[in-house]
C-alpha cells in the first residue's frame, strides 16, 4: 500500500464514500542556507520523496472535515467559522488541525470567497515528523493543491506557497520563513530550488546527483524540535536587532564585507547570529556557482563551513548533530551538514552510492557509543513538487 492509497482508505473509513481525488506535496532537504530566508537571504532546497496526501470529496453542506493517520480523531467546522477561530480562538482546535483549516481559512481570507463548497479532507503521510524535513509545508501543499483545484481558485504554485506561509504562521503560531513551502511547490527531480527569499523569484538548480553517482543521506537524530517554543524565536530576534543595528531593512543587504563594521556596533552574541546570516548567503551563491561550474562533488567544503557557522556562531546545532556530522565524514562522506531550524532534527550528509552503507553504519555506532537513541537513517532523492496524485 503506497501512502496515496492510505489516505484514500482513511478518506473511505470517514465518508463511506470514494475520493474524487488525492493531492500530495512532498517534504524537503535544505541542501544549504539556514536561518536566512526570514531573513530575505538565499535558501537552495529540494523537494524529496516523501509526501503527503490529500484525499478529498465534496459534501452538500459548507462545512471543512478533516482527519488524518497522524490522530484519527476527525475535526469539522463550518467554513464561515474559520475566520472566528483563527488566529484568536485556534486554541479550540487540535494543534495538528489548525495546518490543514488554516489552509483553508487563508485561501479563503485571500480570495474573498463565501461561495465554496464544503470538503472532507483526509491525510496520509510519509514525511517524518519534526526530523527537520517539513511534514508542515508537505501538509499545507497538499491541502492548498487540493483545495485550490476543487474550489477552482486558479492560484499559481508561488501563491500557493505563500497561503501555506499563512496558515503556519497565523494560523498555528509559528514564525518560519517560506522556504519549505516553496520547495515543496516547485520541485524538480534531480535539481533544487534556488530561492530569493525578498523577491520571491525561483530557479531550479540541476544538482546532478544522479549521473555523479551521489546519494543524499539524511541522519535524523530522533531529537524532536518544535518551533513553536524555544530558541527560534529568539535567533529571529537577534537577526532583527542586527539588522536595525546596521540600518538595513534585512541581513540579506549585508555583505562579508560589512562584517567588520558589525563586530564594532553589536554584542559579541548578536554579531556571531549576524555573521552567521551574512556568511550562510554567501555560502548558498557559492554553491549555486560551484554545482554549475564543478559539480556536486566540489560542494562538500561548502556543506561543512555552513555546518560549522550554524554550531558555532548562530549556535542551534546538538550533540546529536554534530557526532552525524563528524561520523559521515568520517566513512567518507563528500560533506555534511546539520539541516532544516536546529535543536534536533536530521543531518545530511552527500555521499557516493557505494559510501552510503558505511555511512549509515559509522553514524549508527557513533550515536550507540556517545549513549544516545539510535539515528534513523535513511536516503532522499530529489523529487517532483506538490500536485494531483
Ligand atoms: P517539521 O519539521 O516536520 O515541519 P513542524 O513542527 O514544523 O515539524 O510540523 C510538524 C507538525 O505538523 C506536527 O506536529 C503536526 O501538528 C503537523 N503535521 C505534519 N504532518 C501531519 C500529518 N500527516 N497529519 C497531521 N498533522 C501533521
Ligand atoms: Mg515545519
Amino acid at each position: 500500500m503506497t501512502t496515496a492509497d492510505d489516505a484514500r482508505t482513511l478518506f473511505r473509513e470517514l465518508t463511506g464514500t470514494d475520493p474524487v481525488g488525492s493531492w500530495s506535496a512532498p517534504g524537503r532537504v535544505n541542501l544549504i542556507g539556514e536561518h536566512t530566508d526570514y531573513n530575505d537571504g538565499f535558501v537552495l532546497p529540494f523537494a524529496i520523496d516523501h509526501r503527503t496526501h490529500a484525499a478529498l470529496g465534496l459534501r452538500d453542506d459548507a462545512r471543512i472535515r478533516v482527519v488524518s493517520t497522524f490522530d484519527p480523531v476527525p475535526v469539522e467546522v463550518a467554513l464561515g467559522d474559520l475566520a472566528a477561530l483563527f488566529p484568536d480562538r485556534r486554541d479550540e482546535l487540535p494543534e495538528w488541525s489548525r495546518y490543514a483549516l488554516g489552509v483553508a481559512w487563508a485561501l479563503i481570507v485571500r480570495t474573498g470567497r463565501n461561495d465554496l463548497a464544503g470538503v472532507d479532507l483526509a491525510i496520509a503521510s510519509d514525511v517524518p515528523v519534526g526530523a527537520g524535513l517539513s511534514s508542515s509545508a508537505a501538509i499545507e501543499g497538499a491541502v492548498a493543491s487540493a483545495l485550490n483545484d476543487t474550489w477552482q481558485l486558479e492560484l499559481d504554485r508561488v501563491t500557493l506557497a505563500q497561503i501555506g506561509r499563512t496558515a503556519e504562521n497565523e494560523a498555528v503560531g509559528a514564525p518560519t520563513g517560506i522556504m519549505d513551502q516553496m520547495a515543496s511547490m516547485l520541485g524538480r527531480a534531480d535539481a533544487a530550488t534556488f530561492l530569493d527569499c525578498r523577491s520571491l523569484e525561483a530557479e531550479i538548480i540541476d544538482l546532478g546527483f544522479a549521473d555523479a553517482d551521489l546519494e543524499l543521506v539524511v541522519i535524523d537524530t530522533q531529537v524532536k524540535h518544535s518551533h513553536a517554543t524555544g530558541g527560534y524565536g529568539e535567533r529571529r530576534a537577534a537577526c532583527e536587532r542586527g539588522a536595525q543595528i546596521m540600518g538595513v531593512a534585512a541581513l540579506r543587504d549585508l555583505s562579508v564585507d560589512d562584517l567588520d563594521r558589525a563586530a564594532e556596533l553589536m554584542d559579541e552574541v548578536t554579531f556571531r547570529r549576524v555573521r552567521h546570516v551574512v556568511t550562510e548567503d554567501q555560502r548558498v551563491l557559492d554553491t549555486v556557482r560551484t554545482l554549475r561550474t564543478e559539480g556536486p562533488e566540489a560542494i562538500g567544503d561548502l556543506l561543512l563551513a555552513s555546518h560549522a557557522s550554524m554550531r558555532d556562531d548562530f549556535e542551534i546545532s546538538v550533540p546529536e548533530l554534530d557526532t552525524a556530522v563528524e561520523a559521515a565524514m568520517s566513512a567518507g562522506a563528500v560533506g555534511a551538514r546539520m539541516t532544516g531550524g536546529g535543536f534536533g532534527g536530521a543531518a545530511i550528509a552527500l555521499v557516493h552510492r557505494d559510501r552510503a552503507g558505511a555511512v549509515a553504519e559509522a553514524a549508527t555506532t557513533a550515536f550507540a557509543d556517545a549513549g544516545f537513541t539510535a539515528p534513523h537513517v535513511f536516503t532522499v532523492t530529489p523529487s517532483a513538487g506538490a500536485g494531483r496524485d
